[in-house]
């Protein structure tokens, strides 16, 4: 009988072991699932606009370019920047600056909601992109984001801060790498910026 009792005795603590271990591996796994996924959005996100970064920006063009449906694939893009923006960070402070980002892309994201998506582009550069519009349609687009951004106001103390954006864009080109419509859109920006600013080229 107590030998019984041992043969019970261990095959329990084995039971009670394997159901332990196996608990751990599986509340391991959903550990490491949660963090991959909590880095993959680190990587893909701008942590000061909460816009997708330059690089997100990058591979979803690519991938419409690659797997999208056919409307996927015809889009303009632009790329919008503030205009002398260095004189609001001299003029009011790095913190201050960062306010006014962060409030042009909300309203960039509010207002390209269904229309398609928007990036930080680089500091105070921002990528959009529109499904299925065609340059006239986009050039439309454009001019209503410009003229209510140059609406918009950030409070700072007594201080009321305004900004402009020059926006360069172009259709997408199917026959040429995203690059080609991407160097198009900078040059046009540049045109604008040599030419007055506060406008859609
Ligand atoms: P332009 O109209 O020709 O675009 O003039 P600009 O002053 O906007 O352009 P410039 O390239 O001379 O300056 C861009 C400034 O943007 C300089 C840089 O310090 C600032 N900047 C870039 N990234 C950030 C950021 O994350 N936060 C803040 N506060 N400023 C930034
Ligand atoms: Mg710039
Ligand atoms: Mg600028």
């Amino acid at each position: 009988a107590m030998q019984w009792l041992g043969i019970i005795l261990n095959m329990t603590l084995v039971t009670v072991l394997i159901l332990m271990f196996s608990y751990d591996t599986q509340h391991m796994e959903k550990k490491l699932i949660d963090y991959n996924e909590k880095i993959r959005k680190m990587a893909s996100v701008d942590p000061l606009t909460g816009l997708k970064n330059r690089r997100s920006m990058l591979e979803a063009m690519e991938s419409f370019i690659k797997n999208g449906e056919i409307e996927k694939q015809q889009f303009s893009i632009a790329i919008g920047d503030i205009d002398f923006f260095k004189k609001v960070n001299d003029t009011y402070g790095h913190d201050v600056g960062d306010e006014v980002l962060i409030a042009v892309a909300g309203h960039l994201q509010q207002y390209m909601n269904d229309k398609g998506l928007v990036s930080r582009w680089g500091g105070e550069e921002f990528l959009l992109l529109f499904w299925g519009m065609n340059g006239d349609n986009v050039f439309v687009e454009l001019e209503k984001i410009r003229s209510k951004l140059e609406n918009i106001k950030v409070k700072h103390g007594e201080h009321v801060i305004s900004v402009t954006m020059t926006f360069g864009m172009d259709e997408y080109d199917p026959s040429q790498p995203i690059e080609y419509t991407i160097s198009s859109a900078d040059k046009k920006l540049y045109i604008g910026k040599k030419t007055g600013r506060n406008k859609v080229v």
